[in-house]
């Protein structure tokens, strides 16, 4: 039986397959999008991932431990505030560095992949996008000049896809506000220590008496992070009743910090809200337009990384004499994964350049994450398929990335919610408001 390692080693100099890219370069139908920075900075991110990541990627989904030290890693590389300004100590780069930054992640581990998009799009970006100029100095260097971890609470048990059904809720007190309620699914609410929330200002109004402010809370591995000099600020104000609650034991992400967070009688001052009253939701909305293009792209690396051990196993599997490659079949599921793979490609790499550009890219970001997610899905048990019984065990990664893929079409939007969003677009593109 093939090695798992050798399956992991990175690729060969040459096209091995001649179908797609397993060198690591990039195929000419995708070029328009990148510069030499962008495969510059792919290929650092390559080798970190290859080096220090594949190492201990299945290990962390067995033991469901939060990576604080390749956390570390990567935040000292910069990664976690990619296309932050640099005066806020991110690396001032746009935002398809930032989608590429994930998408090579995820082609070896989504955990590691999901812990730069989450606090960069959720966590980070709403300070940047609707931060006063004190929120900004106040909390963006710590989170782009990876100090310590953000997270984003928007969904609650009775507001998921119906997010503006929030129950949490701000009632204005001695020139602040003072939150209840709870959020569950939060990406980093153990290991974070800054986040933005929603809650509502005005029962009567709707989704326009959603507010959001920004709370902070210790993280919960305080040892870990004094000992690592990462992932707790001393110097933040702390809210007294902001609390991590149950860990999830998850599917797939298994080593991605999932959990309820707790708003228990906790005191904001309006210093911390952030935005004006009642936009909140909105905002919340724009944040998720955007990073829907990162979840593309993590959806994306998942494909790409299943396609490449299903390719490299294909090439050294012999069953009949032959090589399984040499089966029409087998080749024509890899055809269908690479060809799919582009199409995914196209889609996530055209929302990063419309943003990037200035220009609307809420419908293209919805399409991008609906395809690549599903692509996601297809590939990674496309390959288990490929690898036979040896794809559905834990000695190569692909039974892990199948399970990683399924949360990408339900985390920042299901499928359905996708196609809401997108149908929402064509009818005002057709039609009008
Ligand atoms: C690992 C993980 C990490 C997450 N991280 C975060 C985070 O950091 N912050 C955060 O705020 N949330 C986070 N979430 C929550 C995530 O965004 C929600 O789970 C998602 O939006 C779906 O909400 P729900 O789970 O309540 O499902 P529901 O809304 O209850 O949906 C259940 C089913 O009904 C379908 N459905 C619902 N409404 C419609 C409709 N109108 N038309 C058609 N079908 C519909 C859905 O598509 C789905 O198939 C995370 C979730 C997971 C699993």
């Amino acid at each position: 039986m093939t090695d798992r390692g050798l399956l992991l080693a990175p690729p060969h100099t040459s096209r091995a397959s001649g179908i797609s890219n397993l060198d690591g370069s990039i195929s000419t139908s995708v070029e328009p999008f990148l510069s030499e920075r962008h495969l510059a900075l792919r290929e650092t991110v390559r080798r970190f991932a290859l080096e220090t990541i594949v190492p201990i990627a299945t290990e962390l989904d067995e033991s469901c431990t939060f990576p604080w030290e390749s956390v570390k890693a990567m935040a000292d590389m910069g990664l976690l505030g990619v296309p932050i300004p640099q005066e806020y100590g991110g690396m001032g780069l746009d935002y398809m560095s930032y989608v590429l930054v994930v998408e090579e992640l995820a082609k070896y581990d989504a955990t590691h992949a999901i812990t730069v998009s989450a606090h960069t799009t959720l966590g980070t970006s709403p300070i940047l996008n609707f931060g006063s100029s004190e929120q900004k100095e106040r909390y963006l260097p710590l989170l782009a000049g990876g100090k310590v971890l953000g997270g984003f609470g928007l969904t609650e048990p009775g507001a998921g896809s119906d997010s503006g059904g929030t129950r949490t809720r701000a009632i204005r007190e001695n020139g602040g506000y003072r939150l209840n309620g709870a959020k569950i699914f939060i990406t980093h609410a153990g290991v974070g220590e800054i986040f933005t929330v929603t809650a509502v200002t005005d029962a009567k109004a709707g989704a326009n008496g959603i507010t959001s402010f920004i709370v902070t809370k210790p993280t919960v591995d305080l040892e870990k992070a004094e000992t690592l000099g990462f992932g707790h600020a001393g110097d933040l104000e702390f809210m007294a009743g902001v609390r991590a609650g149950k860990k999830e034991d998850k599917m797939g992400w298994r080593a991605s910090d999932t959990r309820e967070l707790v708003l228990e009688d906790v005191y904001v001052p309006e210093a911390n809200r952030l935005g004006d009253e009642g936009r909140g939701f909105r905002n919340f909305m724009k944040t998720l337009d955007a990073g829907r293009i990162g979840i593309a792209g993590l959806s994306l690396g998942l494909a790409e990384g299943a396609f490449e051990v299903a390719m490299r196993y294909a090439h050294e599997r012999e069953q009949f004499g032959r090589k399984i490659l040499d089966f029409q079949q087998v080749q024509f599921k890899l055809s269908e994964m690479a060809t799919d793979i582009e199409a995914g490609r196209l889609l996530t790499y055209r929302a990063a350049w419309l943003k990037d550009n200035g220009r609307p890219f809420g419908k293209e970001a919805a399409m991008a994450k609906l395809f690549c997610s599903e692509l996601s899905m297809r590939a990674t048990l496309q390959a288990v398929q490929i690898l036979g019984g040896a794809g559905y065990t834990d000695e190569y990664p692909v039974e892990r990335m199948a399970r990683d893929a399924k949360v990408c079409e339900i985390g920042e939007g299901t499928s359905e919610v996708q196609k809401l969003v997108i149908g929402r677009h064509l009818v005002k593109e057709m039609f009008g408001a």
